[in-house]
């Protein structure tokens, strides 16, 4: 690769990344900066304060999103959106989301220094609750931000039984006043998002950084299987319904269907999983799991739930067990922009680039916005395609040509 003379400050933007690891910093690398908590309220304002030195307009909404707006010489035009958040799963890294924000903040901050003002506005979001971890249910501040959220969703519980609508009202917000928040999406032209990959792809290819083409669609579900408790040491094997053992061969199926066609990128997980009521020497009585299944191709992913379901209800048969299946999200794969892909790939060649394009497996906020306006992604190496744990790295070089390419994709447009 040629030297390349960077717009962007590298440093500034790496050292702003470390420095926000230290907010709900575990271990030497791990960050839990758990939605709408006290770290990340800290968080955010961090940010915030960062936004504020650079004359950003900010607020921070009653989703708990933070927006920072830099206003353009057009000032009514649709805004360029760009971002990504800034919680982190419960045993997170440092850079998933964390990236995302600041990479856009060090963008706007270079146009700042280089006297630029742009045509049109460009608002930097840090999105509340991208990751679900705590509520199960994720993408809260981008849904909420666009008037997308469903029934019954500030009375998710987290782990410690407190509900969501305790933790915003905790955080600072006000659900009573969320239509305030609402950003009306005729006023967004764009999004784009810098994200570490979270994958392998980019390091077996030995690429610094990768365009995204599209966000394969999630599912997820929460599975309930009940059986009847008992004494571990006077029920005979004949005469047990034991739920974990139900929800065991659950498990293994899924992960066989997964795997059924060789080639197809088809995931599928069980991350989680309660056992009730959890003792030793007692027959589990419930089991509750969740299941993620994930494809580019959404008739294949189908499929898949159907003989899923079909399988379930095989199993409960043969440990006259019952179960119930409750879907949490649901979405279809959401394909970038091309005039964006166009854009990212004629800036990324002027670099000395050639970046892969590649799907994203993981959703971000990008998946909810790509539903009221174009949108693009910019990938980031991940050293062995670690993520959601604190082993996540991705290194200073490689995230300083990512913010190169946002910064240079931002140029295009909203500054000519
Ligand atoms: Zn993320």
């Amino acid at each position: 690769m040629k030297a390349l003379s960077m717009s962007v400050n590298g440093l500034r933007l790496n050292e702003r990344i470390q420095s926000m690891a230290e907010i709900g910093e575990i271990g030497l690398t791990g960050v839990c900066r758990l939605a709408h908590s006290p770290e990340d309220k800290e968080g955010v304002l961090q940010v915030k304060k960062w936004m504020d030195s650079i004359g950003l307009v900010t607020t921070i909404d009653h989703f708990g999103n933070l927006i920072g707006r830099m206003n353009g010489i057009a000032n009514d035009e649709p805004v360029l959106m760009i971002g990504s958040h800034i919680d982190s799963q419960p045993y997170g890294g440092k850079y998933d989301g964390a990236l995302g924000v600041l990479g856009a903040l060090e963008v706007l901050q270079t146009l700042r220094e280089q006297n630029i003002e742009p045509k049109r506005p460009i608002v930097l979001v840090a999105f509340a609750d991208e990751e679900g971890s705590r509520f199960n249910k994720g993408l809260f501040g981008v849904r909420g931000m666009l008037g997308k959220l469903e029934e019954g969703e500030l009375d998710r519980r987290d782990k410690n039984g407190m509900t969501r609508r305790e933790a915003l009202i905790e955080f600072g917000c006000d659900p009573e006043k969320f239509h305030e928040s609402i950003y009306d999406p005729a006023r967004i032209a764009a999004f784009l998002e810098l994200h570490i990959e979270q994958g392998p792809v980019l390091e077996s290819k030995n690429e610094p950084i990768g365009i995204v083409t599209g966000i394969s669609g999630p599912l997820w579900m929460t599975v309930e299987i009940e059986g009847v408790a008992g004494h571990a040491g006077s029920v005979p094997m004949g005469m047990r319904q034991d739920a974990l053992v139900g929800a065991a061969k659950v498990i293994v199926k899924l992960n066989e269907l997964a795997q059924e066609i060789p080639k197809a990128p088809t995931v599928s997980t069980v991350g989680s999983l309660q056992v009730f009521p959890d003792s030793r020497n007692i027959i589990p009585e419930k089991v509750t799991f969740t299941v993620d299944l994930r494809d580019v191709d959404e008739a294949r992913r189908d499929k898949i739930e159907y003989v899923l379901r079909q399988e379930i209800e095989k199993i409960a048969n043969e440990h006259s067990l019952t179960y119930t299946i409750s879907e949490d999200t649901r979405s279809e794969p959401r394909f970038c922009n091309e005039n964006i892909l166009h854009i990212m790939k004629e800036e990324s060649e002027k670099m000395g680039l050639t970046p892969p394009e590649l799907m994203s497996g993981p959703f971000h906020d990008s998946l909810e916005m790509s539903y009221v306006c174009d949108y693009g992604m910019i990938f980031v190496r991940s050293k062995d395609g670690i993520s959601h744990n604190p082993k996540e790295y991705s290194s200073p070089e490689d995230i300083a040509l990512g913010a190169e390419l946002l910064y240079k994709t931002v140029y295009r447009m909203a500054c000519q």
